[in-house]
C-alpha cells in the first residue's frame, strides 16, 4: 500500500484516535512498512509507540493477518485488550488458553473471510508442526501480510533478557521469503542489533528506524569520591546546582505547576544507601526521602505521590525501583556509586531532561565502592554451583568492566554511549565534563589511580 500522508493521518485518528504520530521516525517506519518492500528494523525507547508501527499497517492490510511474536503472556493480553477497545479484531494463542478459546480463534483463521488482523503468539509456538501448518495455510491463501518480532532483544545472549524459544524463530523466516519481517526493541547494543539481523535472518537490506542515542540536553560527569573531602557536602552543593543555579540562568517565568517543579534522582546500590543519604542530605535541608523494595505498599506509595506532585524533590532509590517514576522536569540523577552495566546506565541516566531543558547525570565513583563491587561480582562466578549461573556471573562482571571503562578513561562520555550502542560520533562539544575541560579530567583520573602523591 502506499499512501498520501494525509491519508495516513486519517486513518491513524479514525483507527487509534491519535492526532498525530508521536515522532518523525514513528511515521517513517509506518510508511516503510507499508511498502512491504524491505523488512524493518525499529529501535526506539520504550514508550515511544513501537506497537503503532506494526499495528497500524496490519489493520490497513486486513483483511490478511499479521502475526506477533511477543514474550510474555501478559504483555499479550495488554495488547490484545487495547486493540479490541479500539475495535481492531486481535487475537491470541498460547500454552494457557483452554480447547474451545483455541477453536473460535482458529476457526477465524481458517475461515474464508478473516476478520482477525493481528495474532499474538509466544514464541515457542514457533516450532510446532500445528504452528507451521497454520502458517503455510495462510501463505498458500495469500492472507498473511506480516510477521512482526517484538522485544527482539530476546534473541541475542547479550542481551539481559535472553529466550531460548526466540531462537526458533529464524527458521520461520527461511520459509516464506516474500513476506516481510518486522522487528522492535527498545534496548540494542551494536551485539544485539546484529544477533537480531542474524537470528532472525533479516533479508539485506534491511531499513532501520533507530532513535539516536545522543541526547544533547544531558550533561554527564563522573567525579571520583576520593578526590573530594566532603562527599556529602559536595553531592548537596550540586543538587543545589541542578535545582536552583541552572534554573536561574534558564530563559522563562518560574513555573508553579507542582507537577513542573525541578526534582531529582539519586540510585544507590542498597537500601541502607538510600536511607543514610536521605537522612544526611535532609538534616542539611534538602527535600528528600528514600524509596526501595524494603518500604511497605502505603509507604512507598505515599512517597511516590510526594515526588510525583512536587511535595518531595529528591528520591534515594535503589534501582529496581525507579520504574514507577516518570517526570519530564528530573534535573538530574545521580549514581551513587557504579551502575550495573552501560545499557542500564543509559537507561537510568535518561530518566533526566526528559522535558529537554537542561539536566545533569553523575557518577560519583569511589575506590573503595570499585573494589567491594569487584570482590562481590569475582565470588559470585567461583561460587556459581550450575554452568548456567557461572555464565550469567561471567556477563555481569564484564558488564561492571565495561562500566569501570566509562568511568575510568578519558573519552567523550555520549561518544562512549554512541560507540557501545553502534551509533555515530556524536557531536557532543561541552555536554560532558571530558569535552568541557579535558585536561581537568585527566588530573582527577591520575590522582584516583595513583595517589596525590605521585
Ligand atoms: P513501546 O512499545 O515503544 O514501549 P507502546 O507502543 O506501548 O510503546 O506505546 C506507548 C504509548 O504511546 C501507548 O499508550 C500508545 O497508545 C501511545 N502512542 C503510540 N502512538 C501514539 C501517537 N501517535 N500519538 C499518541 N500516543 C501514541
Ligand atoms: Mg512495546
Ligand atoms: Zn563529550
Amino acid at each position: 500500500i502506499s499512501m498520501e500522508q494525509n491519508a495516513l493521518l486519517e486513518k491513524l485518528k479514525h483507527y487509534f484516535h491519535h492526532p498525530t504520530f508521536k515522532s518523525d521516525l514513528q511515521k517513517n517506519a509506518i510508511i516503510a512498512i507499508l511498502k512491504r518492500k524491505f523488512d524493518v528494523f525499529v529501535s526506539m525507547p520504550t514508550g515511544s509507540g513501537k506497537s503503532l508501527c506494526y499495528q497500524l499497517p496490519a489493520v490497513l492490510h486486513s483483511p490478511k493477518v499479521t502475526i506477533v511474536f511477543s514474550p510474555l503472556i501478559a504483555l499479550m493480553k495488554d495488547q490484545v485488550d487495547h486493540l479490541t477497545r479500539l475495535k481492531i479484531r486481535a487475537e491470541t494463542i498460547n500454552s494457557k488458553m483452554t480447547e474451545s478459546e483455541r477453536k473460535r480463534v482458529l476457526n477465524d483463521l481458517y475461515s474464508t473471510q478473516v476478520s482477525t488482523s493481528l495474532l499474538y503468539v509466544t514464541p515457542e509456538q514457533a516450532a510446532t508442526d500445528f504452528f507451521k501448518g497454520l502458517l503455510s495455510y495462510l501463505v498458500r491463501k495469500n492472507k498473511l501480510a506480516y510477521i512482526v518480532v517484538d522485544e527482539a532483544h530476546c534473541v541475542s545472549q547479550w542481551g539481559h533478557d535472553f529466550r531460548p524459544d526466540y531462537l526458533k524463530l529464524g527458521q520461520l523466516r527461511e520459509l516464506y521469503l516474500h513476506i516481510p519481517w518486522i522487528a522492535l526493541t527498545a534496548t540494542a547494543s551494536a551485539d544485539v542489533v546484529k544477533d537480531i539481523m542474524t537470528v532472525l535472518c533479516l533479508k539485506t537490506p534491511v531499513s532501520k528506524f533507530t532513535t539516536p542515542c545522543f541526547r544533547s540536553n544531558l550533561f554527564y560527569d563522573v567525579i571520583f569520591d576520593d578526590s573530594i573531602k566532603n562527599s556529602y557536602q559536595h553531592l548537596k552543593d550540586f543538587i543545589d546546582q541542578c535545582l536552583y543555579d541552572d534554573l536561574n540562568c534558564l530563559e522563562g517565568t518560574p513555573n508553579i505547576n507542582p507537577l513542573a517543579q525541578p526534582c531529582g534522582i539519586i540510585y544507590c546500590r542498597t537500601r541502607e544507601l538510600t536511607e543514610e543519604i536521605a537522612t544526611v542530605l535532609s538534616r542539611k535541608g534538602v527535600s528528600i526521602a528514600p524509596y526501595h523494595a524494603g518500604l511497605k505498599d502505603k509507604e512507598r506509595l505515599a512517597v511516590q505521590e510526594a515526588f510525583m506532585s512536587g511535595h518531595i524533590q529528591v528520591i534515594t532509590a535503589t534501582v529496581s525501583f525507579g520504574m514507577g517514576i516518570d517526570k519530564a522536569t528530573v534535573r538530574f540523577v545521580i549514581h551513587w556509586g557504579i551502575p550495573s552495566s552501560i545499557p542500564a546506565y543509559y537507561q537510568e541516566s535518561g530518566r533526566a531532561g526528559r522535558d529537554g531543558k537542561l539536566a545533569r547525570c553523575r557518577i560519583y565513583h569511589s575506590k573503595q565502592a570499585k573494589n567491594s563491587l569487584d570482590f562481590i561480582l569475582k565470588s559470585a562466578i567461583t561460587q556459581s554451583k550450575t554452568q548456567d549461573k557461572q555464565k550469567k556471573a561471567k556477563g555481569s562482571y564484564n558488564m561492571f568492566l565495561k562500566m569501570i571503562q566509562f568511568c575510568e578513561s578519558v573519552q567523550c562520555r555520549h561518544e562512549f554511549f554512541a560507540d557501545y550502542f553502534g551509533d555515530t560520533k556524536p557531536q557532543c562539544i561541552d555536554k560532558c565534563d571530558v569535552c568541557s575541560n579535558k585536561e581537568a579530567v585527566k588530573i582527577d583520573l591520575d590522582i584516583f589511580m595513583y595517589g596525590m602523591n605521585n
